[in-house]
């Protein structure tokens, strides 16, 4: 099966006793065991559940590793694989990873004894230069959020491999229509289930692949004892959202092209970062990994504040909203949203520049979008 045909297709049976076409919801907390000693392969739901479990053999098929295990958020899913973890660790992560991931390592980890390191991925040598003896995990975002870095996923595999070093992605920018991590080495692969691959802003969920054993075994041992587990319900609606995966990362991206191109050009922008133009410095990198650059653009206004502050009170079609990856196209302005509680030098030195706006392109008619722009750029 290709993979187009498997996001429709592959894992949605229809229900064996009345033959729906879509399964059903099994909403339920505990299940009847037949004698002491046995179940029908369920027990409680904290452990496991029908409905969940199919999502999860859904996501491996797409990624194409062999085990998904499935949380509540996309950030219980990263500090599920930060569990796998001891006092005394050391971490390299990329520098521009989501704020809530850095919020986690610097404010809750950090103080159980583990180290980070934070280094610009984008260039492998500065992962290779930052391992130290105690090194166990590189973990990376790759595009990242919002500077949309691109990191090459084979090289960095290689350096972990060298050094049995374990390295993770947050793959939540690309979903597996557009870059499969695993096939570069990859150990494991994360998503923010709440963006992309549920892709309809319904929902908050997270997602942790590995085709590793013994990597799969922990992470079900840390679902069940910590409890971030997504509800049946929720998992039925990412189900429902990631049929669609393909077909949306296709326009998604389509869009965003023909997006930054309308805002390279503009006089009142002085740079747009996008994977997908041949201005990007990861351009050719991606280009290599991914099969489209998905639907994330940063730009910067030549105003700052004021000219962002404008141009978010001026757009009517794109959503004044936090979170990014669903169908409707949401715009932010990190300097006064997303970043306005990171003191100024940090932030500036973290490259998220007062003019800075972050532009999730949704799946509408492009012509409305940069229609909407164009005008609300025109009153700055
Ligand atoms: C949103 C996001 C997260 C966190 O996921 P939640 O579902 O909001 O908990 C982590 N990484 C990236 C890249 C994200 O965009």
């Amino acid at each position: 099966m290709r993979f187009d045909t498997k996001v429709v297709r592959a894992t949605v049976e229809p229900d064996p006793t009345t033959g729906a076409i879509v399964p059903p919801i099994y909403q339920t907390a505990t299940y009847v065991l037949p004698e002491i000693g046995k179940n029908r392969g369920y027990d409680y739901t904290r452990s496991s559940n029908p409905t969940r479990a199919q999502l999860e053999s859904m996501l491996a098929a797409l990624e194409g590793t062999k085990y998904a295990v499935t949380y509540a958020s996309g950030m219980s899913a990263v500090d599920a694989v930060m569990k796998m973890f001891r006092p005394g660790d050391h971490i390299i992560s990329s520098d521009d990873v989501y704020g809530g991931v850095s919020r986690l390592f610097n404010r809750i980890l950090s103080h159980y004894g583990m180290e980070f390191t934070y280094v610009d991925s984008s260039n492998p040598n500065n992962v290779a230069e930052a391992i130290r003896p105690n090194t166990k995990l590189i973990w990376l975002e790759t595009p990242t959020n919002p500077l949309l870095k691109v990191t090459d996923l084979e090289a960095i595999a290689k350096i972990a491999k060298e050094h049995k070093i374990i390295c993770g992605v947050d793959s939540t920018f690309a979903t597996p229509a557009l870059l499969r991590p695993a096939e570069f080495g990859i150990d494991i692969v994360m998503h923010s289930t709440t963006k992309y691959i549920s892709g309809h802003n319904q929902i908050i969920g997270g997602a942790v692949l590995t085709s590793d054993e013994e990597i799969h075994k922990q992470l079900r041992f840390v679902q069940k004892a910590i409890g971030a587990v997504p509800s049946p319900f929720d998992c039925w609606l990412i189900i429902g959202g990631l049929r669609t995966l393909a077909l949306r990362m296709e326009r998604h991206s389509q869009n965003a092209m023909k997006v930054a191109t309308f805002l390279e050009q503009h006089p009142k922008v002085s740079r747009v970062s996008y994977p997908g133009l041949p201005s990007h410095p990861g351009h050719q990198v991606a280009k290599r990994q991914m099969s489209a650059f998905s639907g994330m653009i940063s730009f910067e206004l030549k105003g700052g504040i004021p000219a962002g502050v404008a141009l978010l009170n001026n757009v009517k079609l794109c959503a004044l909203a936090e979170s990014l990856g669903s169908v409707e196209t949401m715009i932010t302005h990190p300097a006064t949203m997303t970043h306005a509680e990171v003191p100024k030098d940090e932030r500036l030195a973290r490259g998220l520049t007062d003019g800075l706006c972050r532009l999730s392109v949704g799946i509408e008619d492009v012509q409305d979008i940069i229609e909407d722009l164009e005008n609300a750029l025109e009153k700055i």
